[in-house]
């Protein structure tokens, strides 16, 4: 079984003061490739660092909702050159957050319109952000008139009308710690219901560990036990669910097969 996990953040230092044991576990675990998320330019800068140093990781550079205020034209130009290292795969992640308010919805709205029209320049994926914003950020995206190559709602956590929207839009879905938390039925279902081949699998590490180690730190290791969980929402072995999930990411991110090493 060989698994993917399509969205951790290692490049975070203080959560990863380590992140070549956690690359170590992750492995033993049978996660054998990771991609590493960015927040802003120096989170984005260190995701393609640890891409380069270490040849399962990729990188996903973007500036967060959460730190749109501090964005800035100069930013823009740094994640645009980061965005074309070969080591990035993906522009993320980016996107509207209604529950915290560190940034206003317009200075979330002008960082992420820069970095969408970014990703439909370069041909590459975006990686969506999405906390209580999901009405707006699928008017919005409805709306493109350039919308990049793939989209992809990481964490998906919004209701049965947004998933539905979502699908139409031709949009994939990150799936996480939360489908295997007790009281998550409602985004069981949801995910049981999802197109199959358009399901990315994360551990959205240090955050969201699944269940039973809810609470505390997650990492990439931990992805086996959100594979599991969906694989008995699909009514599939792990090993099919592993298969299926490799697989889309493969596809998402233009990843290169796995036996290739271009680098
Ligand atoms: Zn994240």
């Amino acid at each position: 079984m060989r698994l993917t996990d399509t969205h951790c953040h290692l490049n975070l230092t203080d959560a990863f003061p380590d992140p070549g044991a956690a690359l170590a576990r992750a492995k033993e675990n049978n996660v054998d490739r990771v991609l590493l998320v960015g927040m802003d330019t120096e989170t984005s800068r260190r995701a393609v660092e640890l891409a380069k140093e270490h040849e399962c990781v990729y990188a996903v550079v973007g500036w967060h909702p959460n730190y749109a205020a501090n964005y800035t034209s100069s930013g823009l130009k740094e994640i645009e050159s980061l965005a074309q290292e070969p080591e990035a795969v993906a522009i993320g992640e980016i996107g509207l957050d209604y529950h915290w308010d560190y940034a206003s919805p317009e200075q979330q709205r002008l960082c992420t319109t820069d970095q969408v029209e970014l990703a439909a320049d370069l041909g590459l994926p975006v990686v969506f952000h999405c906390r209580d914003a999901y009405a707006d950020l699928l008017d919005w995206l409805e709306a493109l008139q350039n919308p990049p190559v793939r989209m992809a709602l990481h964490c998906f956590s919004g209701d049965e009308r947004d998933a539905l929207r979502a699908r139409a839009l031709g949009c994939w879905f990150g799936v996480d710690g939360p489908i295997t938390y007790k009281k998550a039925d409602d985004l069981r279902r949801i995910v049981s219901q999802m197109p199959t081949d358009r399901i990315l699998l994360e551990t959205d590490s240090p955050y969201m560990a699944p269940h039973p180690y809810r609470g505390r730190p997650n990492e990439p290791a931990m992805l086996p036990l959100i594979n599991d969980g969906l694989a008995s929402l699909l009514k599939m072995s792990p090993e099919q669910s592993a298969d299926i999930t490799t697989a889309n990411a493969d596809r998402f991110f233009a990843l290169p097969p796995a036996n290739f090493t271009p680098r």
